[in-house]
C-alpha cells in the first residue's frame, strides 16, 4: 500500500517535469509575467498568469514580427503588401496565407461598410501623414486627385492559388485597421498550442483576453477616456476569452485651428472623419473582427453604427460621443461600467 503510494507519487513528478510550456500551478497564485516589445508600429505586451517558459514568449513575439514583415507598407522596409502594390497592376503576385487571410478579412468589412472601410486607402493615408512630422493638410486638389485611387473593388484575390493583383497603378493597400487584430489572434493561438490558458495580450491598448483570471473571475479591461491621457480609463469592460478592441479621433492626431485631423480617414471625402463619435470599443470572439468594426463603426458614425453591430451575432459596441456620452449595445449593458462621473450613459 505504502509502494504504491510512492509508486504514484513518482509517476505523478515524472510527468510534471516531462510537460513543457506552461502549467497552472492550480490553487497558489503565481506572479504575472509581463513582456513587452515594439512590433507593428506599437508597444505590444504579453501577461501571462501561469508558470511558464521564456521560450513562448519569443514564440508569440516572433509571430508578429512574421506578420509585420508581410504587411507593413512603412517604406523603409519590404514585404508583401509592398510587393503587391508595386507590382500587382493588372498582374498576379503570390502572398502567403496570412497575408491572403487578411486581405480577405478587409474585402469583407470594405463590403459590408459599402465602402466606408477601405483597405485600398493607404494612398490617401500617405497623403496625409498623419502620425509623422510631416503631417500637415493636403492640398485639396491632390485630395480629388487621390480619390479615385480608393476603391477596394479593385483588389482582386485569388484563393485556389494564393495570388492577389490590383487593377490600378498608385493604389495603395494598407492593412493597418486591422493587421493588430490578426496579429493578437495569431498570438493567442501560439499562448493555447504552448499550454497558456490565462494570458491578456495587449497590441496598443487593442486586448485580447486569454481564457478567464486565475481564480475564475472575469478580466476587467479598462476602456480609455478619449480626452485624457493614455491609461486614464472612462469605465471598464469585464469579459473572459475575449477582446476589447477601440478605434478613436485620439489615438494619432494633429490640431490646426481647433480641428482635429487624425488618422481615420472617411474614403467618401478624402478627409478624416468627422461625426459625432470620439471612440467606439468593440467586444468580440476574434480580436480581427473587432478591429475591422472598431474603425468600420467609428466611420459609420452614432445612428448607424449601433444599428450594425445590433444586427451582428456575437459582437458588442461601446459607443462613445465627442459630448461625453456613452451608448452601449444591448448584449453589454450588465458587462460595462462607467467609472468616470463626467460621461454620462445615455440608455
Ligand atoms: P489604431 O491603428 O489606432 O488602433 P484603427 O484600427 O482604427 O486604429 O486603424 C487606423 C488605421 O487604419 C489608420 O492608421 C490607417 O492605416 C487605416 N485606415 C484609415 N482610414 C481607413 C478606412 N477608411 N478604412 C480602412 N482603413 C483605414
Ligand atoms: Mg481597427
Amino acid at each position: 500500500m505504502y509502494k504504491k503510494k510512492i509508486k504514484k507519487i513518482a509517476l505523478l513528478l515524472a510527468a510534471f517535469i516531462f510537460l513543457t510550456g506552461c502549467q497552472a500551478s492550480a490553487p497558489k497564485a503565481v506572479e504575472p509575467q509581463k513582456r513587452t516589445n515594439f512590433l507593428l508600429g506599437t508597444i505590444i505586451e504579453i501577461t501571462i498568469f501561469e508558470e511558464c517558459e521564456d521560450a513562448v514568449f519569443q514564440k508569440a513575439f516572433d509571430r508578429i514580427s512574421k506578420i509585420e514583415k508581410k504587411m507593413t507598407i512603412n517604406n523603409a522596409q519590404t514585404s508583401e503588401i509592398i510587393n503587391l502594390n508595386a507590382n500587382g497592376i493588372n498582374r498576379p503576385v503570390s502572398i502567403s496565407e496570412d497575408t491572403f487571410q487578411v486581405l480577405e478579412k478587409g474585402i469583407y468589412y470594405s463590403t459590408l461598410s459599402n465602402g466606408s472601410f477601405d483597405i485600398s486607402i493607404g494612398s490617401m493615408v500617405k497623403l496625409w501623414n498623419i502620425g509623422t512630422d510631416q503631417a500637415a493638410i493636403p492640398d485639396p486638389v491632390e485630395i480629388q486627385k487621390i480619390l479615385p485611387l480608393v476603391n477596394y473593388k479593385d483588389i482582386i484575390l485569388n484563393k485556389s492559388n494564393l495570388t492577389a493583383q490590383i487593377r490600378q497603378e498608385g493604389m495603395i493597400i494598407d492593412l493597418g485597421a486591422i493587421a493588430k487584430g490578426y496579429a493578437a489572434d495569431e498570438v493567442k493561438r501560439v499562448l493555447l498550442e504552448n499550454g497558456v490558458s490565462s494570458a491578456i495580450i495587449s497590441l496598443g491598448g487593442n486586448i485580447l483576453c486569454v481564457g478567464e483570471k486565475p481564480d475564475g473571475s472575469p478580466w476587467r479591461v479598462g476602456v480609455q477616456n478619449p480626452f485624457d491621457l493614455r491609461g486614464e480609463y472612462l469605465g471598464i469592460m469585464e469579459v473572459k476569452d475575449q477582446s476589447v478592441v477601440s478605434s478613436g479621433d485620439y489615438e494619432r492626431y494633429f490640431e490646426k485651428d481647433g480641428v482635429r485631423y487624425h488618422h481615420i480617414i472617411d474614403p467618401s471625402t478624402g478627409y478624416p472623419c468627422n461625426n459625432e463619435l470620439t471612440s467606439v470599443s468593440i467586444i468580440s470572439d476574434i480580436s480581427i473582427d473587432g478591429d475591422g468594426l472598431s474603425t468600420t463603426t467609428f466611420l459609420m458614425g452614432l445612428e448607424k453604427g449601433m444599428e450594425f453591430v445590433e444586427n451582428l451575432e456575437g459582437i458588442e459596441a461601446v459607443f462613445v460621443t465627442k459630448d461625453k456620452n456613452v451608448y452601449r449595445t444591448s448584449g453589454v449593458k450588465d458587462a460595462f461600467t462607467l467609472t468616470n462621473k463626467e460621461f454620462k450613459i445615455v440608455e
